[in-house]
């Protein structure tokens, strides 16, 4: 069984695996953007290395778009095989991938605006709402917990994975010389106890975990004195009689948020009169998905449904999907409290609230989610004193909070514990999706605690081979002939497509200088390994050259 690494390695963004088919061709485990810096969202247009035409299905873990957001390049290239998801996130993708295809057309409208005014050319956007529609037409709803033949050879199950509504683990069953090979993807993993969704199952075990590692080296903080905070800044704004404003993410923390307020409202810890505003597009079409899908609660948010206090069953509560309905939200006098996008505040309607009302002192702005380097909503956390909204400086005299409780993802000890159930002798566990640091630091925690486990940190385009046979694992190769070249000679020469298959090739004879050495019985002797580390560093120094 053979699965190259297309994404989420030693970083968080591009989620996607290859997986080599029994019967040929290829099925790719979840198919995700790229975010973050030019050079790395440069790969999103590497479309061929994903190999459209040769790919046979496509499992999605979950919506997100660092999950789910390159399959519309895909279909835009020619894809046009089933593509895999549990039912409500295949309710949840149209929805996204009609925004995301959206965001790219107007950024490559802007581009080439700018572009002709250089005598540069026009840019084609990664792709368009008609790509996302054919995408969507694509969707096979798979049920949880039932293993499900996908191709010959191929059986799927999805366990819920607790992350967001419709998440899923996927453990894949893999027919090979008359056996099975399993090998389980663990999507990203929610955290135990939070709101809203059911918790993380523990899948059964497998030959190979692919495992997320976002929080590989942070605990989290308690979710109680979160509520506790919230209804606090709710109370003391209410009193001063100013705007509550929540840049929030469409999926799952918006819910989550309309959970806690309906919870509070209803047992009157904050004002029954305050009226509270969704006023985002995509927040109130996501929030219909999780209203249809009651099925995914967990207990306590089933009883809250039970008793009328769901979701959305604030009395004040008001949605807003037009511009124009947006745009009354700034004649309400008093005190309100309004979840906007984007949760970074460097886009969407949220901006407009903040002209409207982050100069004003008895303003509260609470953001709610981890907030990136270079967005407005950093440099609010950070203490800005003014930033710039609409090429305008505005006073930042509002309060600024940070929840810190929220959090889609397990931290170090929830991954510990999703994990120690699968442990056995002939485990491989590769760890994956989350930032370099975060990641070797939870192996090394892994190390500690189990130091008979089998981990690998693979680096991007490196190709996994399980064979049926005891595992020659390349974890014990020396520092000096891990595959670094194959990373470095791409990511350089991402920019044209042309040198591509060189790149390639290259990645391949480096691949098979692993599997040489990994399956040698014996060590190289001490001149032979002195040559090969120097050969290797005179072509990695090729290979950075400009
Ligand atoms: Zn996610
Ligand atoms: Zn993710």
């Amino acid at each position: 069984m053979k699965i190259k690494c297309l994404g989420a390695i030693r970083t968080v963004t591009g989620s996607c695996y290859q997986l080599e088919n029994p019967q040929g061709g290829y099925t790719l485990i979840d198919c995700g953007i790229f975010q973050g810096g030019r050079q790395t969202e440069l790969r999103n247009f590497n479309t061929a290395l994903y190999k459209p035409a040769e790919t046979k299905a496509i499992v999605i873990t979950h919506a997100h778009m660092d999950h789910s957001g390159l399959v519309p390049r895909l279909v835009k290239a020619g894809y046009s095989g089933p593509i895999y998801a549990t039912e409500a996130t295949r309710d949840l993708l149209p929805i996204l991938w009609q925004d995301a295809a959206h965001i790219q057309e107007l950024e490559a409208q802007w581009k080439s605006r700018k572009n002709s005014r250089q005598g540069a050319k026009a840019v084609e956007p990664l792709y368009r709402e008609e790509d996302a529609e054919a995408a969507a037409k694509l969707l096979r709803p798979l049920k949880l917990d039932r293993e499900e033949g996908i191709l010959p050879g191929l059986t799927v199950t999805c366990l819920t994975a607790g992350h967001i509504l419709g998440a899923a683990s996927l453990r894949l069953a893999v027919g090979e010389d008359g056996g099975t090979k399993t090998v389980t993807f663990s999507g990203d993993i929610g955290r135990v106890g939070q709101l809203l969704i059911k918790d993380p199952e523990i899948p059964p075990p497998s030959d190979v975990i692919f495992m997320e590692t976002t929080y590989g080296n942070r605990l989290h903080k308690d979710l109680g004195n979160t509520i506790d905070e919230l209804v606090g800044i709710i109370n003391q704004a209410y009193r001063e009689g100013g705007k509550i404003i929540i840049p929030t993410f469409a999926v799952e923390r918006t819910q989550e948020l309309l959970v806690l307020l309906a919870q509070a409202w209803h047992e009157n810890k904050i004002p029954r009169d305050i009226p509270i505003i969704l006023d985002s597009p995509l927040a109130i079409s996501a929030s219909e998905v999780y209203l249809a899908h009651p099925e995914l609660y967990d207990a306590e948010t089933v009883e809250l449904a039970r008793l009328g206090h769901g979701p959305m069953s604030v009395g004040t509560l008001r949605v807003t999907r037009t511009g124009e309905e947006s745009q009354k939200i700034n004649s309400i006098n008093g005190p309100a409290i309004i979840m906007a996008g984007s949760g970074m505040a460097n886009a969407g309607r949220v901006l407009h609230h903040f002209k409207h009302n982050l100069w004003r002192p008895n303003c509260h702005v609470i953001f709610v989610g981890f907030q990136a380097q270079g967005t407005t909503g950093r440099r609010l956390v950070e203490g800005a004193k003014s930033v710039k909204i609409f090429r305008e400086e505005v006073l930042a005299k509002a309060k600024i909070h940070t929840l810190g409780g929220f959090s889609g993802h397990a931290d170090q000890s929830e991954l510990l514990t999703w994990l120690a159930p699968q442990i056995h002798p002939n485990l491989l566990v590769v760890l994956t999706h989350g930032e370099e640091s975060g990641t070797l630091a939870f192996q090394a925690k892994l190390a500690e605690l189990h130091p008979e486990l089998n981990t690998l940190v693979p680096r991007w385009l490196d190709v996994l081979d399980v064979p049926s046979q005891p595992m020659a694992l390349p974890v014990a190769l020396p520092a000096a002939v891990r595959p670094a070249l194959a990373e470095t000679a791409l990511t350089e020469t991402s920019l044209a497509e042309s040198w591509l298959p060189e790149a390639e090739s290259f990645g391949r004879r480096l691949g098979r200088l692993r599997d040489g050495l990994a399956g040698r019985q014996e060590p190289l002797s001490p001149e032979k390994l002195a040559l090969l580390e120097d050969l290797l560093s005179r072509a990695e120094e090729i290979a950075l050259s400009r």
